[in-house]
């Protein structure tokens, strides 16, 4: 049945001399066939043995790749769960740690503490020293911590200047214990390429399960003991929810809007600027509205107070001018040439990265800076009037315009405001909403309107609520107003449709006839252009 040609068996004389007969032939076959047996067997042992070779190298090189990937795995797992900084633990892998240590401490009934800490003043020197000394900063503090704490303690950093310590087994002394240490591991200054910097950190404890039996609870109460002890500079707090209710609820709203913040959560609506002497919308003003997810919408009255004394205010003017900004640019594709100006705090006008910052965002959404305006108010220019000077004339050579807000609420000279590279006063709505009842209220408006244009400045009205408001204005010869009576702020999706359908703009009115509002804009201005010609 072998159909392979293996070799061969000649045979060219028998011993004998005599004929091959039959019966040779069967032996020599039956041979042949042994042999070819034999040969078989040998060449097939061979292939085994190159075969196993094969899988072996085969085998190796599959262990070899799968070495790699187990250890690619596990440098990414710990990119994933790890600070790039300072290696730490990242945010992650402390809430996982957390949740690891509270299921312990559930199971063994034993205590737990959860120390979260902020460095003071951190923004400071990272301002003044640059951002690559300010990280190699943080490094050291980071070793620096971690020098004091035992093996079974987890250090992490949570971002930005924030640690975080997880400490098993640990109660209310113990805690104080840890805490007393890490405040001391800071008493040295901190040596950076050379230099010594002396910093000093804030910290809040919380302990499982008086302070919280979950790691939500717990990280909750730790923020919040250490917002209390930032504000007495007191080194460490632990968390006392017996703090006077209001006060407690103002630490945990702070502490949403921290989340909120850096989830960038916070959103932004538009109210209109009509524009008197053409009778359109010209631009709108960014607001920050906050929905919080229980308490429904939180007033800016509320919340920006809270991030300018936090600091939380920094990374939020930038949030907010990004997403201004992107909205316009949908807005300018759709067809409507619009300003976009965003409100600047009392902080932004001591951060001298500001205008930095403002040219980055500018550049990446290419956005043109002539539509841009930042409104500051009366009040926190006059706190610091010369490092308003100073962030305002290089926010104003950059090409972007400034706007007074709230103006007549803060006492600014006349001469100061000559030297601010400003183009715009908005005139406070407490004095616009009264000025139809209140005569005073009404020289007020009329005569700042006049010391505007003097110098050479726009003015606009805020807080327009009635007709008759907007017809005193044109009279008045205000160049915007800015009110209910325009409409609310809107989220942008309706501010789009606004401008669809706006009853404001005087062409648009014309081919569908107008309406109450228009009629008695077109007459107040058909009177004002009568008043001029007089
Ligand atoms: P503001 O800059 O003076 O903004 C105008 C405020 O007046 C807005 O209140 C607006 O809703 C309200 N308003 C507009 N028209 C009328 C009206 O006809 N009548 C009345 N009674 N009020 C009117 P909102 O949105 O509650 O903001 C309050 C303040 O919060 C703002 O006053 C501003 O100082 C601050 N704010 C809001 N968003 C931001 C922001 O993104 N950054 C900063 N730094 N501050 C902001
Ligand atoms: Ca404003
Ligand atoms: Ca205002």
């Amino acid at each position: 049945g072998k159909r392979r040609f293996l070799g061969g068996i000649a045979g060219i004389t028998k011993e004998d001399g005599g004929e091959f007969n039959a019966e040779d032939f069967d032996i020599l076959s039956t041979f042949a066939g042994q042999v070819s047996i034999a040969i078989e067997n040998a060449m097939f042992y061979e292939e085994l043995d190159a075969a196993k070779q094969n899988a072996e190298s085969f085998r190796q090189k599959l262990q070899c790749t799968n070495n790699k990937l187990i250890r690619t795995n596990q440098e990414l797992q710990h990119l994933a769960v790890h600070d790039s900084l300072t290696s730490l633990p990242n945010r992650t892998l402390i809430s996982d740690r957390l949740q690891q240590n509270v299921l312990g401490a559930r199971r063994n009934r034993e205590p737990l503490a959860l120390i979260m800490i902020d460095l003071d003043h951190f923004k400071e020197v990272n301002d003044t020293l640059g951002h690559a000394m300010g990280d190699r900063l943080l490094v050291g503090v980071g070793s620096r911590f971690q020098a004091v704490l035992r093996e079974v303690d987890t250090l992490g950093r949570l971002g930005g200047d924030e640690f975080a310590a997880v400490i098993p087994q640990a109660d209310h002394n113990a805690a104080a214990i840890v805490a007393g240490k890490l405040q001391a591991a800071l008493e040295t200054p901190v040596e950076v390429d050379g230099n010594h910097f002396s910093i000093a950190a804030s910290m809040g404890v919380a302990i499982y399960p008086e302070h919280g039996s979950t790691p939500s609870a717990l990280l909750k109460s730790a923020d919040i003991a250490m917002y209390v002890s930032k504000r007495e500079y007191n080194g460490f707090s632990f968390y006392d929810p017996s703090n006077d209710t209001s006060n407690a609820d103002r630490l945990e709203l702070l502490h949403d809007l921290r989340i909120a913040i850096r989830e960038d959560k916070l959103e932004v609506a538009f109210q209109p600027k009509l524009d008197l002497g053409q009778g359109r919308i010209i631009g709108a003003e960014a607001l920050a509205r906050w929905n919080h997810p229980v308490r429904g919408a939180v007033p800016p009255d509320e919340f920006i107070p809270m991030m300018e004394q936090t600091g939380l205010i920094r990374t939020f003017t930038l949030q907010i001018l990004r997403k201004a900004i992107d909205h316009c640019r949908i807005y300018h594709q759709k067809g409507y040439e619009l300003d976009i100006a965003v409100n600047l705090s009392m902080h932004s006008l001591r951060d001298t990265e500001l205008p930095e910052r403002i040219a980055e965002i500018l550049g990446e959404s290419h956005f043109n800076e002539q539509h841009l305006i930042l409104e500051i108010t009366e009040s926190a220019i006059m706190q610091d009037p010369e490092n308003s000077l100073l962030i305002v004339t290089r926010l104003s050579d950059m090409g972007i315009r400034l706007s007074v807000d709230d103006f007549g609420t803060g006492y600014s000279s006349l001469s100061y405001l000559k030297r601010l590279p400003v183009q715009q006063l908005k005139i406070d709505r407490s004095f616009v909403s009264d000025m139809e009842k209140d005569n005073d209220d009404a020289t007020i408006v009329r005569s700042t309107i006049d010391l505007a244009h003097n110098l050479g400045l726009q003015t606009v009205a805020e807080g327009v609520e009635n007709s008759a408001t907007l017809d005193s204005l044109l009279e008045m010869n205000c160049d915007q107003a800015q009110g209910y009576l325009i409409s609310r702020p809107l989220p942008p999706e309706d501010f789009h449709n606004f401008l669809r359908s706006s009853q404001w703009d005087i062409k648009h009115n014309q081919t569908t006839g107008g309406c109450a509002l228009t009629d008695a804009y077109e007459e107040t201005a058909k009177r004002r252009v009568s008043m001029r010609s007089r």
